[in-house]
């Protein structure tokens, strides 16, 4: 047990402050043991406004994985919104527990009971293994929860939006690439046609794109081939086709030791999480000549699209937003030009200044509005 009273549980705790350095602002722990909820929320910064973030359900091997994870996807949702240009800090927050077998009502509702405790310090949304109807079910016991149905005044699927924010981040791209001011004739392996990469395959092809398509699921690709007639790749090879740009909207970690070798792309810009399999590969493809969007930026769409619900939601302010990701990402690469380092780290020099020039400002006193 990991925070079990006694030595060795106060040892752990120990060991868990050291874990936060001198990041974290506040983790809490949830227990209701009549619903069998335990969740952990972590909030890394709202330097910037309110912690937002989903929440993961999921049977973790152990609680130790599951505060790893909430603490390291904290942290990336504090550098997400601050790259994003919005007001929001980060935060995350795990549910342990099989979300198939342990979910109910009941489970749900003392967690938006406790989520409502923190009075709006953390926000949530819908993660791996919560969706759009849990989200309906916090908002009856907490206000501070975003990703709800439209009735009640939700933002809907934010996919469209995200693939838009690909798509303004892709212009950015084979601008600093291919010297090229649009997207006419480019050629783009879109990895995935799924809720994202068939609308932005849509974009792509209404702006001139010479685009291929790859995804596992045969139906997917069929039916973008039937509503765009593109060209299809097989999905084990896509990464390795000569492309422009290779657009990654399925899984993760698609670039690694083993496919970075077979890359024939000059740009890697797509909306799938965590392309890259570690950091250093950000450094590898440099060196490779291959510009690459940090992820975190280019697939800010429907952060940003879920954000837009806390001033009461309305697409066409979202999708103005959204288009902001084309100046940010050539603003990414301008300095990581200048500085000589990685667009990667560019965009987390970005993040942090703004965190700390902003957060600054946001410390002056100003009487209650
Ligand atoms: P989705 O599940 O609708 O689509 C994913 C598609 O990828 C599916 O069609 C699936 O068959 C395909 N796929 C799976 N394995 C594949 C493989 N090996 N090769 C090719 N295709 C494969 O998901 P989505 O909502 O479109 O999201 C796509 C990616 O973008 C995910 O990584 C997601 O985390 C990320 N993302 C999505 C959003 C959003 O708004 N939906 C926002 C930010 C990031």
């Amino acid at each position: 047990m990991l925070y079990s009273p006694g030595s060795a549980g106060l040892e752990r705790v120990v060991g868990v402050f050291s874990e936060l350095g001198n990041e974290y602002e506040e983790v809490v722990f949830f227990h209701d043991p009549p619903s069998g909820l335990r969740a952990i929320v972590a909030i890394h910064s709202t330097a910037l406004g309110p912690a937002l973030g989903g929440t993961r359900f999921y049977p973790f091997d152990s609680e130790e994985d599951a505060l790893v994870d909430v603490l390291r996807l904290a942290r990336g949702m504090t550098y997400k919104a601050a790259a994003g240009g919005l007001d929001l800090g980060g935060g995350k927050a795990v549910i342990i527990g099989d979300p198939q077998r342990d979910k109910s009502e009941e489970l749900l509702r003392a967690y938006g009971r406790f989520i409502d405790s923190l009075g709006g310090r953390y926000v949530t949304a819908e993660d791996v293994g919560t969706s759009r109807p849990d989200m309906d079910v916090l908002r009856r016991e907490t206000r501070w929860v975003t990703g709800v149905s439209k009735r009640l005044g939700g933002s809907g699927d934010p996919s469209p939006v995200t693939a838009y924010g690909v798509f303004q981040g892709l212009r950015a791209c084979v601008e600093e690439a291919l010297r090229a001011s649009s997207l006419e004739g480019v050629r783009v392996v879109v990895q995935g046609a799924g809720k994202v990469g068939a609308a932005l395959i849509r974009h792509l092809v209404e702006a001139g794109g010479v685009v291929s398509v790859a995804d596992v699921d045969v139906d997917a690709v069929a039916h973008v081939v039937a509503e765009h007639g593109v060209e299809t790749v097989d999905p084990a090879k896509a990464h390795a086709v000569e492309c422009d740009v290779f657009a990654p909207c399925a899984l993760g970690a698609v670039i690694r030791d083993d496919t970075l070798a077979e890359l024939k792309c000059r740009v890697v810009a797509g909306a799938a999480n965590n392309q890259l399999q570690r950091p250093e590969h950000a450094q590898a493809l440099q060196e490779m000549g291959i510009l690459y969007a940090p992820d975190f930026v280019i697939n800010a769409g429907g952060l940003i699209n879920v954000a837009d619900e806390l001033g009461g939601y309305d697409r066409e302010r979202a999708m103005a937003k959204v288009e902001g990701i084309y100046r940010t990402l050539r603003d990414v690469f301008r300095r990581a030009r200048l500085e000589g380092i990685t667009p990667s780290r560019a965009a987390e020099r970005l993040a942090e200044d703004r965190i700390a020039t902003v957060g600054r400002v946001r410390l002056l006193w100003v009487p209650p509005r």
